[in-house]
């Protein structure tokens, strides 16, 4: 219980906390390799992944944050081998609430169930510090054995933002630099200008399969759809307390399982 797994190939598995709304669950990714696996992002930690996981596979785990904000990286402490962006370093090993960005209007939103999570509170809700075993920059290389990916730096959202490329197959893992829905470039480490500059970058990229922090994936056209936007000024998110409360008044149930398609 509190995990439920999307398949999406022999390798390639999303997995989501149960109990978190739609538009605050990341997609926790488990990628199957030859001699080890990954875990791309680890959710709010509200259930042990690492338990869960283990029952998936007997390979060693390298657990990647593709960023330190507090959907992506409840669970990172759970394992061993810890990866990411050394810009956001200290936002990792502190954890908390500020640094991972629960906070402002973040804080304030109902997002998790609480018939599934009762004690979960908004109020005392902090993620567990989860210092960095290496760090993980531009044109590094992970080599599973039968796959490799390239790490890309993607800031904007956050400055430690990165992305996983398997050039060959044109899978990328994008975390939050770019998935399906309304963009966010107003944390207070986002930076717009370099955001441009890296969605101009994932736009030419050549990725056909986008598997993204959030939401279901997608190919390049949607891609390219979703940056255009972007670029032209709409497709994103302002306020998060507004965009809730008008959804929660127009009936939407956030805790409504969504529609999938792969
Ligand atoms: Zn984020
Ligand atoms: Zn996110």
């Amino acid at each position: 219980m509190g995990f439920k797994v999307i398949r999406i190939d022999n390798e390639i598995s999303c997995v989501q906390e149960t109990g978190v709304a739609n538009f605050m669950r990341c997609n926790i990714w488990h990628v199957k390799g030859r001699d080890y696996d990954l875990v791309i992002d680890t959710g709010m930690g509200l259930n042990s992944l690492k338990k869960w996981i283990l029952t998936q596979t007997q390979k060693p785990i390298k657990a990647i944050g593709t960023h330190s904000h507090f959907d992506h990286s409840g669970g990172l402490h759970e394992f061993d081998c810890r990866l990411g962006h050394k810009a956001e370093a200290d936002a990792f090993a502190s954890g908390g609430r500020t640094k991972v960005m629960y906070r402002g209007g973040w804080s304030k939103i109902e997002i998790v169930n609480p018939k599934e999570h009762p004690d979960f509170s908004i109020k005392t809700f902090s993620i567990t510090p989860a210092p960095l075993t290496g760090y993980l920059d531009e044109g590094d290389v992970l080599d599973l054995g039968n796959r490799t990916f390239q790490i890309l730096h993607l800031p904007g959202h956050s400055p430690g933002s990165i992305g996983l490329y398997d050039a060959q197959s044109k899978v990328l893992f994008s975390g939050d630099a770019v998935y399906n829905g309304q963009l966010l470039d107003t944390h207070p480490h986002s930076d717009k200008l370099v955001y441009r500059a890296t969605l101009e970058r994932l736009h030419d990229l050549g990725a056909e399969e986008i598997h993204a922090g959030h939401e279901p994936s997608f190919g390049t056209l949607q891609l390219r759809n979703i940056i255009s936007a972007y670029l032209a000024g709409e497709n994103t998110m302002a306020d998060p307390v507004t965009w809730y409360n008008e959804n929660t008044k127009l009936g939407v149930d956030h805790y409504k399982d969504q529609v999938w398609v792969s």
